[in-house]
């Protein structure tokens, strides 16, 4: 089954009602001195669902970016942040800088990042990656241009 960014979204905005709810059963009602402490606890937990909500609409938004995209198709996985920093071991990948793991060869199979970059060589050769792979390609291609795409398309200086 596929999740779409459209039920997240649609959690998203359950949550923001019943965070609603709550705030205004238990946030106007006159209480006993008893109860005050529990309706408050009632409060704080609204405040988590609406943190939630929050999170819910972040994940549907970056969902929806994720499936507009192209992805990067590199031959090799990379750390999104760190780029070429991965070792595999046992059909587990990890960063050698932020040691995040993941859990399948991810070194071993094309790069499934979406594309945020496009690259020209001095030759005027065009390539399309992501966040993790520019970070090679940096290092790697001199007086190439950089372009990020989902920024307006603005040259950066190397
Ligand atoms: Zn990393
Ligand atoms: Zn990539």
């Amino acid at each position: 089954m596929t999740v779409t960014p459209a039920q997240l979204r649609a959690f998203a905005s359950r949550a923001e009602a019943l965070t609603a709810e709550i705030r205004e059963l238990c946030g106007s009602a006159p209480a006993e001195p008893a109860e005050r402490a529990h309706l408050q606890a009632a409060l704080h937990a609204a405040d988590w669902l609406a943190r939630g909500a929050e999170d819910l609409q972040h994940a549907a938004e970056d969902l929806a970016r994720l499936r507009s995209q192209p992805l990067c198709g590199f031959g090799w996985g990379v750390c999104p942040e760190h780029g070429n920093t991965l070792s595999s071991r046992a059909g587990v990948a990890t960063c050698r800088v932020c040691r995040r793991t993941w859990n399948y060869d991810r070194l071993g199979q094309p790069c499934r990042e979406p594309v945020t970059w496009k690259v020209t060589d001095p030759a005027g050769t065009e390539t399309r990656m992501c966040d993790g792979h520019v970070l090679g390609a940096r290092a790697a291609m001199g007086g190439a241009t950089f372009i990020r795409l989902d920024a307006g398309a603005f040259d950066e200086q190397m």
